[in-house]
This record gives structure tokens, sequence and C-alpha cells, in this order.
């Protein structure tokens, strides 16, 4: 059989197209320059420091895919992948504010907002306004669609009441996607999704929660109170909330799983560092064969989880299926970094479990990854119902 002469594909997935390697390296120099230096304290005090999140919007990072004349960076998924990446590299805290705003938020806003909705809101989101998405609640979590908020039509108004749980980015947000029942009779089908601004009658920013890691990321209780909202900021249609919220959840997971990867090569940075430089027995102990091969596990374990995220990331920009892949790449790469973290933790042993070095924290930021954005249980439920078609 004689084969068609065809060209073997130019690039490895991991070889980036030179704006995204300039985008890359830009973002991770901002972070090592600004973030760094604050990652710490930042984890003590549970906040991220004053004018931090004026220089992200600066960098460009708080509005990746929003049009270069909204003011955005007119990129694309990929490159807020990139930047998700580098900046957990350094502060996973970080990481995910600035991957909820894109990931979810502005994803949500581009596929789903009418004309007027991205009029005014994406070049809010470019400049100023940090967002925030509001689906959890204190009883529905993994049953997410078992919602208890309610919205009520009222002239031209909604009503929204209820409480929402869990909400990344809450306390420094303008801007909510926050999830009501607008027809509890009909089930999931009676879910929508409104765009509602912090400050709106009925609308209260409650209890911030005292975290075990990415400790500067904001996770707040949302209160409706008979919150008032302008009809015309349903996102989407009335009862399709539940299309946006499972449509920007899908891609919203594989930013999770760039947070993953980041912070997984800030473990193996911190590890490969100290071994060479820690000596037992007379020699370093990167000298060791045993902590060799770990090392060397661990690394072999990043490349697996840094290709299954950036392929599930080229899949969704190629406008391919990718819900398996997304689903894949969150529960692996949260795994690895649980397993690369907590070898950091052994590496650098007393020093390990103690706040004045760094790796203690990446262990415990990396337990995140296995709980929001759909639980390690609930992905491997979409990927074996893909694979086994029930
Ligand atoms: C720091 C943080 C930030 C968050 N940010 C946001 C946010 O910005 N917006 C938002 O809306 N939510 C957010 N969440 C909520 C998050 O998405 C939920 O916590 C998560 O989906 C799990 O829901 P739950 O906590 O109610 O756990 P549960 O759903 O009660 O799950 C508890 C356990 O039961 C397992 N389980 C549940 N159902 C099944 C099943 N059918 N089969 C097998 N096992 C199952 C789960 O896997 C888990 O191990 C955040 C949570 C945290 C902790």
């Amino acid at each position: 059989m004689t084969l068609p002469q065809i060209e073997p594909p130019s690039q490895a997935l991991t070889t980036l197209t030179d704006d995204e390697r300039l985008f890359s390296e830009s973002v991770y120099e901002f972070a090592e320059r600004e973030i760094r230096p604050l990652a710490r304290q930042m984890d003590e005090r549970s906040a991220v420091a004053d004018g931090l999140l004026n220089k992200l919007f600066a960098l460009g990072v708080m509005g990746i895919e929003i049009a270069e004349e909204s003011g955005g960076s007119g990129a694309r998924f990929f490159h807020s992948v990139l930047a998700v990446e580098s900046l957990s590299r350094v502060d996973p805290a970080i990481g995910v504010i600035v991957d909820v705003q894109n990931t979810l938020v502005i994803n949500a806003v581009l596929r789903w907002g009418n004309e007027r909705l991205k009029h005014e809101y994406l070049p809010r989101l470019a400049s100023d306004t940090v967002g925030a998405y509001a689906l959890s609640e204190a009883g529905s979590g993994s049953d997410a669609f078992a919602m208890t908020a309610r919205a009520t039509a009222n002239g031209d108004r909604w009503s929204l009441t209820g409480r929402k749980l869990w909400i990344t980015n809450a306390n420094e947000a303008g801007l909510f996607i926050v999830f009501a029942n607008a027809n509890p009779d009909a089930g999931y089908r009676g879910i929508t999704a409104f765009l509602v601004e912090r400050g709106w009658e009925g609308f209260i920013v409650g209890h911030k929660e005292d975290k075990l890691g990415i400790r500067a990321s904001s996770t707040c209780e949302l209160v409706l109170d008979n919150c008032q909202v302008p009809a015309s900021h349903v996102l989407g249609e009335v009862g399709k909330g539940y299309k946006v919220a499972i449509e920007t959840l899908n891609e919203g997971r594989i930013g999770i799983g760039a947070q993953m990867i980041g912070l997984s090569r800030g473990a193996l940075d911190y590890a490969i560092a100290y071994v060479k430089e820690r000596k037992q027995f007379g020699q370093p102990i990167a000298d060791f064969q045993a902590v060799q091969h770990q090392i060397a596990r661990a690394a072999t374990e990043v490349e697996a989880a840094r290709l299954m995220v950036y392929n599930a990331a080229r899949l969704r920009d190629a406008g391919k299926p990718f819900l398996t892949e997304a689903a894949m790449c969150k529960v692996f790469s949260s795994e690895v970094a649980e397993r690369v973290t907590s070898l950091a933790v052994n590496l650098y042993g007393g020093y390990g479990f103690v706040k004045d070095y760094p790796v203690e924290k990446l262990y415990r930021d990396a337990k995140i990854g296995q709980i929001y954005e759909g639980t390690s249980n609930m992905q491997l439920q979409t990927i074996a119902k893909q694979i086994l078609g029930s």
C-alpha cells in the first residue's frame, strides 16, 4: 500500500505561536515581579494586595477575549489558559481571580449577552470591573440545578430572592452573573441567568470564608433580598440559564486545569532548586537516585497534565468537541497538583512544613482543584457518560 505524501503536522501541542509565547512570558515576568514578593502576605491576610487588581487590568489579562475596540486584548481562550497557568505558577489565588473573570464571566457575556449588554459591560470588564459567577448554594453544589434562589417577574423588573454560597471574587466584584429559578414548576428549565451589579437594591455581599488555600481569592456568600434587576439584564433567555451554566462551566474547568498545571510547575521549580542546594550525608540531596526518580516522575506527570490542558483548550478554540477532554484534564491535573505539591513538601523536609518556606502554601492551594467547578466525582461521571454512552 502506498500512502499519500502529506506534510507531517509541524507543531507539537506545547509549541506556542510567537504571540502565545510572548504573552505567556510577559504574564510570567509580571507575576515574578509584582506577585511573588506579595504572595505570602496576601495568603496571611486573606486579601489581594492594594493596587494589584489595577495592575492586572493594565496588563490586559482581565479582558483577554474581549475585542480590542471594547478595550480588551482581542485574544483567544488559549491565551486565557496561558495567563492562568503563568500566574498560578507564582500564586494560584491570583490565577483563579483571572480565571473566573475570563473563562466564566466574560465567556458567558460574550456568548449569551445581547448587543446592549455586551456594549454596556464588556468595556467595563476589560478596564476596571471584576466579575463573579454565582451558581452554587448551601444546599446545591454538585446538584447545582436544585437551587432554591427564585426570580419573580414584576413589570419591567425581576425580583431575586435567595442565597448564593462560595462565590469567588465576590468581595471585589462589581458585576455578578446570578442564577435563579424563574419557573420552579419547570424544574431546571426554569433556571435563568441574570447580570446583576453590586449595589443594586436588595443585593448584599455577605460572609467571607476563611479558607485552607487560595486565601487571597475571596469566597463569599451573596444574599438576594428582593434584589431588583431590570428585565433587560437576563443573560441569554429566560429558562435557558442551565445552558449558560453547563456551557460556561465546561470551558471554565479547562481554566482550573491551567491553574493546577501552573501551580504544579511552581512547586516543581521550588523542589528542583531546593534539592540541588540542600546537602545531607555530605552531598546535595539531588544526588540521591531516589530523589532524582521522584523529581522525574513529578515532571512527567506535570508534562502529561499540561498536554491534556493544552489539548482541551486548543480543541475548544478550534470549535471541536472538548467536553470529555475538559473533564479529564481537570481530574488529572488536580490530582497531579496534589501529588507534586505533596512531594515538594516532602523534599523540603521539616522546612516544607513551616510557613517560612513557600511549598506548604502551594500544597494547601492545590486541594481546591478537586472541588470547585465540579468535583472530581462529577468529572468522572461526565467522562463515564461519554465513554459508556449511558
Ligand atoms: C473556594 C471555593 C470557590 C468556589 N467558587 C465558586 C464560584 O465562584 N461560583 C459558584 O457558583 N460556586 C463556587 N464554588 C462552589 C463549588 O463549585 C462547589 O463547592 C462544588 O461544586 C461542590 O459542591 P458542594 O460543596 O455542595 O459539595 P457536594 O455537592 O455536597 O459534594 C460533596 C461530596 O459528594 C460527592 N458527590 C456529590 N454528588 C455525587 C454524585 N452524584 N456521585 C458521586 N459523588 C457525588 C462530591 O464529589 C463530593 O465529594 C466554590 C467553592 C469553593 C470551596
